[in-house]
């Protein structure tokens, strides 16, 4: 059995009260691990000793330094990939294809920013001869960092490698529901010869969220999960107008146009809805289909769904696990109930699949949910479970209006081969990826993050690691000279 424990000031240690939270594989809901549950004196202690670290020798460090640092930390994510894959489906239930997908993507992200961070070099700015002006990229401090479920470490690397690249010091909580892969990279961390108090593992529920967002020594908070957490931590930020990232949920339209290569249309909208059973804040759960091909695009789609291999994330034949957590499994059923008492048309899916095999674990079958229209709940809020809701559409203003008329804007796809098109959609369309004739594809070199009530700011890219930074201006006047304005 598993037993985590917190990583605080460069000490393995209990919480202060020793609880413990069971920790549950959605697979068959055996306890997997007994992981340690953090409450806000535990938080306190990791704020504190992060400031330390901050406030002490850590800002010394050279971009060298910090840059062979994430090197570092990428060949131990190499080192320990299979595990930490295994790690990831244990806990998550997705397919370990998918945890290694992830697992190569979060070395890539270190790599990444640690060539981002060796090249920094600050601007020296024009200004006067005997004056010294300098444009300085700084840490900002301490930074709280909060992460869901549904990517535990791969959402981890796009706050860790840019915070600690930045010279920044770290408190991250994961998701109570899934600490353990989180908790393996931190043993990774402990191996390099870090400073106590500069990186920090507090695991615990929303109270140990709620603190690092409240705490006035913390200097800023990237969170990504809903946005009822969301909302509490722009709140709770306020207390020392601390920076903050959200990285919230989505609403994502997926959206062929008749003219599309309908295989790849096809074969796409299931990758966009089913990768880890459509628990991915970016999933293309909302498929808009032009009129003239509706109900072709959904019969093909019928014919593919009972063919879907649900199963242990561990068999190899297995295209899609189950999802996360029984809360979870009891709200997307509750969503496909919602969706068919307004009308909607149930083609596949919609229960627990048959079969003792799926009678324990939070299985789900892949859904289908036709005849969709815009003003359904199943159209306008998240479901983040396996589920396509599919709306037709009859022109590309009325796809555009339907797409855009959603609090949401974290992503959106077309599919059409008329270039002039593709490009008048993804310039019109209010998100912040649009992806043409594909989906889901995202690397560091590119910024990721949502428009309107998806988020704050972005990860990923420069500008993913200018959020963990300060920007100075340094003015040195080498040649000072009294002016004689007032009263001489
Ligand atoms: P959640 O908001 O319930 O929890 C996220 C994290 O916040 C967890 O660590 C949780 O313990 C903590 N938390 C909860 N309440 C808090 C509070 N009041 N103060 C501080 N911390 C608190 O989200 P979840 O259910 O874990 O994740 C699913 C959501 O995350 C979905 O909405 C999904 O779309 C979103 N998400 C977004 C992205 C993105 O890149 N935009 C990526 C992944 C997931």
């Amino acid at each position: 059995m598993i037993q985590t424990q917190l990583y605080i000031d460069g000490q393995w240690q209990s919480p202060i009260d020793q609880g413990t939270r069971a920790i549950v594989s959605p697979a068959d809901e055996a306890v997997i691990a007994q992981a340690a549950e953090a409450t806000r004196a535990d938080a306190r202690l990791a704020i504190a000793a992060a400031r330390r670290a901050f406030d002490g020798p850590w800002r010394q460090t050279t971009i060298r330094d910090r840059a062979r640092l994430l090197n570092k930390i990428a060949e131990l994510i190499d080192r320990d990939a299979e595990k930490l894959a295994h790690l990831e489906s244990l806990n998550t239930g997705k397919t370990l294809t998918e945890s290694r997908t992830d697992m190569g993507d979060i070395a890539a992200t270190f790599r990444y920013f640690a060539g981002l961070v060796a090249s920094e070099s600050g601007a020296v700015n024009e200004a006067p001869h005997h004056v010294i002006s300098r444009t300085l990229r700084e840490p900002v401090g301490v930074c709280g960092l909060i992460t869901p479920w549904n990517y535990p470490l791969l959402q981890a690397a796009w706050k860790i490698a840019p915070a600690l690249g930045a010279g920044n010091t770290v408190v991250i909580k994961p998701s109570n529901l899934t600490p353990l892969t989180t908790h393996h990279f931190t043993q990774l961390v402990a191996e390099l010869d870090l400073p106590p108090g500069v990186f920090n593992l507090v695991t615990g529920g929303a109270e140990v969220g709620a603190e690092l967002a409240e705490s006035v020594d913390v200097d800023l908070v990237s969170f990504t999960g809903g946005a009822f957490a969301g909302e509490s931590i722009m709140k709770a930020a306020t207390g020392n107008f601390k920076r903050i990232g959200l990285e919230l949920g989505g609403k994502n339209p997926n959206i062929v146009f008749a003219d599309a290569d309908l295989d790849a249309a096809v074969d796409y909208a299931l990758n966009a809805a089913f990768f880890h059973a459509g628990q991915v804040c970016s999933a293309g759960s909302r498929l808009m289909v032009e009129d003239s091909i509706y109900d072709a695009f959904i019969g093909r789609l019928a014919e593919r769904l009972p063919r879907i291999v649900i199963g242990n994330g561990f068999h190899g034949e297995t295209q899609m696990g189950p999802v996360q957590s029984a809360q979870q499994h009891e709200k997307i059923l509750g969503m496909v109930q919602a969706g068919i008492a307004e009308g909607a048309r149930l083609v596949h899916g919609g229960k627990r699949p048959p079969g003792d095999v799926y009678k324990r674990g939070y299985w789900l079958e892949p859904t289908l949910l036709a005849d969709v229209t815009a003003e359904m709940k199943i159209a306008k809020e998240e479901i983040f479970g396996p589920v396509i809701t599919a709306e037709r559409f009859r022109s590309e203003e009325e796809a555009l209006r339907a797409a855009n008329d959603t609090p949401y804007g974290l992503a959106a796809a077309v599919w059409t081969r008329d270039l002039d098109k593709a490009n008048r959609m993804s310039r019109a369309l209010r998100f912040g990826t649009v992806w043409v004739n594909d989906y889901h594809p995202y690397f560091p070199e590119a910024p990721w993050g949502g428009y309107k009530a998806s988020g704050i700011g972005r990860e990923l890219a420069r500008i993913g690691l200018d959020e963990y930074t300060e920007l100075k201006h340094s003015y040195i006047n080498l040649a000072p000279k009294a002016m004689g304005w007032f009263g001489a």
